[in-house]
């Protein structure tokens, strides 16, 4: 690992500070006298320099117990400490969005910020309690301003107006699978807008899930970004005029699928079959088979074998983008998708992606419930899918929020070959926890720890090593030195694309394991860096696990916990003290695996209260 000297430590840490006899001379008003009355401990708060609106983070024990966890207690708290918080009508202000309590009976509580009950977009607090229904915590956004403004709510240009603007602004072919809209308030470049939050899904050749806003008073685009959580981005690299639209199926079409399936499939029954992976690597797979018209037995890629989980499915695209030949057929359904074969048997050439993507997840599906008690990607039990052979020589797989299933790609051999790998699949399954936990905004800091996220839970799962992709590598990339895509252990070692090397701290344009060689990239370069940035946390997972010598199961129940601290915007500086609460809370500050934690951020550079806008070495875009 590589050292740096800490010379910007001094002036990110103002601002922050234990509550001490003195008291830290900030405009805290009276609540850190307060805590400190309680008597329970000490207080930390982590601001950034500058920084409005509540503190990056406030631990310690803040309360006395309220008679129960909820957003009304969490609301009536941030009313008492006005001063700290900056919320000031925490009653009109605030909306509860979700309410859970984890297994060690502590209760967190997210709150969206609104304006007259339409949502701020980026806003989110965080209150949680112990399992006394104390306060131990709250971090988030509150912009205080708002407030204050007098903005108008009533939009002047209509939905589907602003709807049509979305799809010519993002190329969206005819028919799009996924759409919503919604009226935010949309803070953006020191304005607020009255704005329609567009999400577009499609599944056209150049897959998109794009999120534009659309000015509500003047009708004007004011910000966009493509959502599609994949695992890299690679797009300079396709061969772009091999691309042409194909046919998509309507929304009726679309929507009459889902029933028909069902029926079909519970005429199916179970089965064990095995099959060859992509790497030729035998696996083992629970299965269906079902009897045809004819008296032939079909056996189908769909595992019924656990009773309360809707099943893992894995489909076959052959080489399409979407299953048009499928909606055209009228007593077609999801069966036909099935991936099927007549024997139990899967070992043709051609059939490893599916024999792949089939086993990996139940593999993925197996660890979070037996490591985290997590029944599925929403923990409700929803079914896993899987489409292989997506599009021609696609070299990406990505988790589609709308679709709700993973989708990978053949490779074209060169670069990558068929990508349903088991670290690639956790990657991509993960994305879909990631989503069913909150979300993390797929853009800039944010989208960088959804990456880490994916990846660092890859190397947990296929735990042979700490890098990423080393089975699915082509063999142009091979030739050329690269034997994975990403590497935890040692980011450096590659390469990031040629596209982003300007932007790295020496020119070399190598995958950064430290702050100091964060790539300060514009939204429309990696949507900020999401895949090149998301190394430096990642590298930290590392470094404790085997560094430290904490071992992976450490940090998968550490960083686990974490996402119920940080939110649909949660920053670095966030990912830091959601990282060091949850180790707190399951080891104790007092702790090797804390002091690991601790050590490793030091070790990458991510001081408490780091900031982008402070930290920049190139203009923000
Ligand atoms: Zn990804």
């Amino acid at each position: 690992m590589k050292k740096f000297a800490a010379l910007t430590l001094s002036a990110l840490i103002f601002g922050s500070g234990f509550l001490g006899a003195g008291g830290s001379g900030f405009a805290e008003g009276d609540s850190l006298k307060k805590f400190e009355s309680l008597g329970k401990g000490d207080v930390k708060v982590v601001q950034g320099k500058g920084q409005k609106g509540p503190p990056t983070f406030v631990s310690g024990i803040l309360s006395e117990n309220f008679s129960k966890g909820n957003a009304k207690s969490a609301k009536a708290f941030l009313s008492e400490h006005e001063e700290l918080f900056h919320v000031k009508n925490a009653e009109e202000s605030l909306t509860e969005v979700r309410v859970t309590e984890d297994e060690l009976g502590m209760t967190h509580v997210r709150l969206q910020q609104t304006k007259k009950g339409i949502p701020v977009d980026r806003n989110e607090l965080n209150v949680h309690f112990n399992e006394d229904n104390s306060i131990t915590a709250v971090n988030g956004n509150f912009d205080p301003e708002l407030e204050e403004l007098e903005i108008n709510t009533t939009p002047a240009v209509n939905r589907n107006t602003a709807l049509e603007t979305a799809k010519k602004d993002v190329s969206a072919p005819e028919y799009v699978d996924f759409q919503t809209s919604e009226l935010i308030i949309y803070p953006f470049e020191a304005d607020y807008h009255l704005a329609y939050r567009i999400n577009l899904e499609f599944h056209s050749a150049t897959p998109g899930n794009w999120y534009v806003y659309v000015d509500a008073h003047t009708g004007e685009v004011i910000d966009r970004f493509d959502a599609m959580t994949g695992l890299g981005n690679f797009s300079d690299i396709l061969d772009l005029e091999e691309i042409t639209e194909q046919p998509q199926a309507t929304a009726a079409q679309v929507k009459a699928k889902n029933e028909k399936a069902q029926e079909k499939r519970n005429e199916l029954r179970g089965a064990r079959g095995k099959g060859l992976g992509t790497t030729g690597v035998q696996k083992l797979m629970d299965i269906s088979h079902g009897l045809d018209e004819d008296g032939g037995r079909t056996f189908y890629l769909a595992d019924h074998s656990t009773s309360d989980m809707d099943g893992i499915f894995t489909y076959n695209m052959q080489n399409t983008s979407n299953q048009m030949w499928l909606y055209e057929n009228d007593s077609a359904s999801w069966k036909d998708v099935e991936y099927s074969g007549d024997s139990s048997s899967w070992e043709v050439v051609g059939q490893g992606p599916a024999v792949d993507a089939h086993s990996n997840s139940r593999i993925v599906y197996d660890y979070f419930l037996e490591n985290h008690g997590r029944n599925s990607l929403d923990d409700q039990g929803m079914a896993i899918e899987s489409r292989v052979h997506y599009w021609r020589e696609y070299n990406n797989a990505f988790w589609s929020n709308g679709l709700a299933m993973m989708t990978y790609g053949d490779g074209d051999g060169q670069q990558f070959i068929p990508l349903a790998a088991l670290d690639v699949t956790a990657h991509e399954m993960v994305h879909g926890i990631t989503h069913y936990n909150g979300g993390l905004r797929y853009r800039f800091e944010t989208g960088a720890i959804n990456e880490a996220y994916s990846d660092t839970f890859g190397s947990i799962i296929d735990d042979r090593s700490w890098d990423v992709g080393e089975d699915i590598m082509g063999e142009a990339w091979l030739a050329d030195g690269r034997t994975a895509l990403r590497s935890s252990e040692d980011p450096g070692k590659f390469p990031v694309n040629q596209a982003y090397w300007a932007y790295s701290v020496d020119g070399e344009g190598r995958y950064p394991a430290h702050m100091e060689e964060y790539y300060f990239l514009p939204g429309n370069m990696d949507n900020g860096g999401v895949h090149i940035n998301c190394t430096i946390l990642q590298h930290s997972a590392y470094l404790v696990s085997e560094e430290y010598g904490m071992g992976r199961e450490v940090v998968a129940d550490t960083w686990y916990r974490a996402y119920d601290y940080l939110h649909f915007d949660a920053t670095f500086a966030e990912f830091r003290e959601a990282i060091l609460q949850s180790a707190t809370d399951l080891y104790g500050e007092d702790s090797e695996e804390y002091d690991a934690f601790l050590g490793a951020f030091d070790d990458i550079g991510l001081y408490e209260g780091w900031s982008l806008e402070e930290n920049h070495r190139s203009p923000l875009w």
